[in-house]
C-alpha cells in the first residue's frame, strides 16, 4: 500500500518529466524551425509560414534574396568572418523591414521574405531597402567587406499557384534573372520570365544531345586581305540544327553551353572538326573561337596541341579568337595559357574589340597577334561621324604595338574602301562571303582561284 507521501513524490516527479520533455520538445521544436547560426526561422518555417498566407485571405508577396559576393568573403577571409557576416546581415535586415514581414535564413547566404502587401510599388520599395542595406559595406573583425543582393520578387496578386513549391519556384526565377541581368538588382516575376527559363532548359537538354546525335556543323567565312584581296584564313563558326527546336543560333546557344558548362565538350568538338576540315586548305589558316569557359581551368594549350599533332596540321595555320571575358576569372593563368600558345606558334586575335570593359588593358597585358574590331562599330561608318575616328584610333595602336587588324562585318564596298583607306590590314564580312559550310567554302574558293 503506498504512502500519501510517497504518492507526491510520484506525482512530483511526474510533473518534473512532464516540464523537461515539454521543455526539450519546446527546444527541438524552435531547432526544427530556427537558423543555429542567426536564430532567424529557416527553411521549414519559411515554408509552413508561405503555406499559410497561401491559404489565407491576406495580401502577400514573397522575396529571395540572394547576398552576390559571399561565396568570395568566406574564401577569401576564412568561415569565422563569412559566419559573422551574415549575422550582421540578418540583424541590418531586421533592423529595417516592417513588422509584419517574415524573414528567414534559407540556405548559406539566401533569404526568404514574406511581406504582407501585394502592391508592387510597397514591395518593390522594401526590396530597393533591403539591397541598399546589403550593399553599404559591412565592418567585420577590422575588415571592410563589400557585397550586395539580388532579389527576386513574386506578388500574391500574380497568383495563378497550386502550392508552396511552385510560389518557391517563380520568385526563383526571378532571381535568376536578376542575376543573369548583371546582380544587385530586383526582378519581379512575370510569365515571360518563366517562358523563357524553359526554352533555356530545352536547348540545354538538346544541347546535352547535340555532339552524340551528330547535330553540329561548322561553318566557315573567309578572313581577307585587304591590300591584296587575298583570302588569308577562314573563321570557323558553329552552327546547331537540333531534331526538336530546329536550327538555333549560336548568338542563343553558345551562352547557354557556358552556362552550364557543355561548351567543354562541344569546344571540343569544334577544335577536331575545324582542325580536321582546314586541311583542304592549305594555303589559309583557320580561325577558332574559344570561349572564357573554356579556357579557365582546363589546360587549353595541351589540349590544342594534342588536337593539331593528330590532325598534323602546323600550329601556325591556327588562330584562337579570344574575347577579354576570357582574362576576368584568372587574368594571370590566361596570359600564360596564352603566352605558351603563341611560343608554341598559334596566332593569339582579341574578339569584339571595342565592346568589352577595358580593351586597353587586355591589348597591353596579353600576347596578342590580331585585334578584331567589333561590327558595331563598322556599321557606324558613313553614318555615326564618331565611327571613324575610333577604327582609325584602333588601327593605330594596333600597327604602333606590331598587330594585326581585321574588321568584322563588312557589307559593303563603301566601308571597304574606306576601311582600306584607314589603314585596316584584314577584312571579314558578307559583302565577300557569308559563313557557309565546307564543301560550299571549298567550291567558293576554287570559283576566286
Ligand atoms: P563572332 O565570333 O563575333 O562571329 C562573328 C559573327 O558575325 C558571326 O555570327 C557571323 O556570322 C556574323 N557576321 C559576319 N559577317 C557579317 C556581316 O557582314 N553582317 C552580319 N550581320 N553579320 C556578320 P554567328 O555565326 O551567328 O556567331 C555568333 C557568335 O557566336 C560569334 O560571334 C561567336 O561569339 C559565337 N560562336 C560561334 N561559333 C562559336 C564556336 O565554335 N565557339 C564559341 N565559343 N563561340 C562561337
Ligand atoms: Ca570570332
Ligand atoms: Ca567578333
Amino acid at each position: 500500500m503506498k504512502t500519501i507521501a510517497n504518492d507526491d513524490s510520484t506525482l512530483h516527479d511526474l510533473q518534473e518529466k512532464v516540464k523537461q520533455l515539454s521543455e526539450s520538445e519546446a527546444r527541438a521544436v524552435h531547432a526544427a524551425y530556427h537558423d543555429f547560426l542567426t536564430g532567424a526561422p529557416n527553411r521549414a518555417a519559411f515554408q509552413r509560414e508561405l503555406s499559410q498566407r497561401l491559404n489565407g485571405d491576406a495580401p502577400y508577396s514573397l522575396a529571395l534574396i540572394d547576398l552576390d559576393r559571399f561565396k568570395y568573403v568566406n574564401d577569401t577571409y576564412g568561415h569565422a568572418v563569412g559566419d559573422t557576416l551574415i549575422c550582421d546581415v540578418t540583424d541590418r535586415l531586421r533592423g529595417l523591414l516592417p513588422a509584419d514581414a517574415f524573414l528567414a535564413r534559407l540556405s548559406g547566404d539566401e533569404f526568404g521574405l514574406i511581406l504582407a502587401t501585394e502592391t508592387a510599388e510597397t514591395a518593390e520599395a522594401v526590396c530597393q531597402q533591403v539591397m541598399q542595406a546589403c550593399a553599404s559595406g559591412f565592418d567585420v573583425n577590422g575588415n571592410t567587406l563589400q557585397i550586395g543582393a539580388s532579389i527576386g520578387l513574386f506578388l500574391g496578386q500574380d497568383g495563378g499557384l497550386r502550392g508552396v513549391t511552385d510560389l518557391m519556384r517563380c520568385a526563383d526565377i526571378a532571381l535568376f534573372a536578376a542575376k543573369r541581368a548583371g546582380r544587385n538588382r530586383v526582378c519581379r516575376f512575370d510569365k515571360s520570365l518563366d517562358d523563357n527559363l524553359r526554352r533555356r532548359r530545352a536547348i540545354e537538354a538538346g544541347l546535352s544531345k547535340a555532339v552524340p546525335h551528330g547535330e553540329l556543323e561548322l561553318h566557315y567565312q573567309p578572313i581577307i586581305d585587304a591590300n591584296t584581296l587575298a583570302v588569308a584564313g577562314f573563321e570557323a563558326l558553329l552552327r546547331w540544327k537540333s531534331a526538336e527546336l530546329g536550327q538555333v543560333s549560336p548568338a542563343v546557344f553558345i551562352p547557354i553551353a557556358e552556362e552550364s558548362g557543355l561548351i567543354r565538350s562541344i569546344g571540343d568538338w569544334v577544335i577536331r572538326q575545324a582542325l580536321n576540315d582546314c586541311r583542304d586548305w592549305p594555303d589559309q589558316y583557320v580561325a577558332i573561337n574559344l570561349s572564357a569557359r573554356q579556357f579557365n581551368g582546363a589546360d587549353m594549350a595541351q589540349i590544342l596541341r594534342g588536337h593539331a599533332d593528330d590532325a598534323g596540321v602546323p600550329y601556325q595555320r591556327v588562330h584562337i579568337e579570344v574575347t577579354e571575358t576570357a582574362f576576368f576569372e584568372d587574368a594571370r593563368g590566361a596570359a600564360e595559357t596564352l603566352g605558351a600558345l603563341r611560343t608554341l606558334g598559334f596566332g593569339i586575335a582579341l574578339d569584339d574589340f571595342g565592346t568589352g570593359y577595358s580593351s586597353l588593358f587586355s591589348v597591353k597585358n596579353f600576347p596578342l597577334d590580331v585585334i578584331k574590331i567589333d561590327k558595331c562599330f563598322i556599321d557606324g561608318l558613313g553614318i555615326e561621324p564618331q565611327a571613324a575616328p575610333i577604327i582609325s584610333a584602333v588601327i593605330h595602336l594596333a600597327r604602333g604595338l606590331g598587330l594585326g587588324v581585321v574588321a568584322e562585318g563588312v557589307e559593303t564596298d563603301d566601308q571597304r574602301q574606306a576601311l582600306h583607306l584607314l589603314g585596316c590590314s584584314h577584312l571579314q564580312g558578307y559583302l565577300f562571303s557569308k559563313p557557309q559550310d565546307r564543301a560550299r567554302t571549298l567550291a567558293w574558293l576554287k570559283a576566286r582561284r
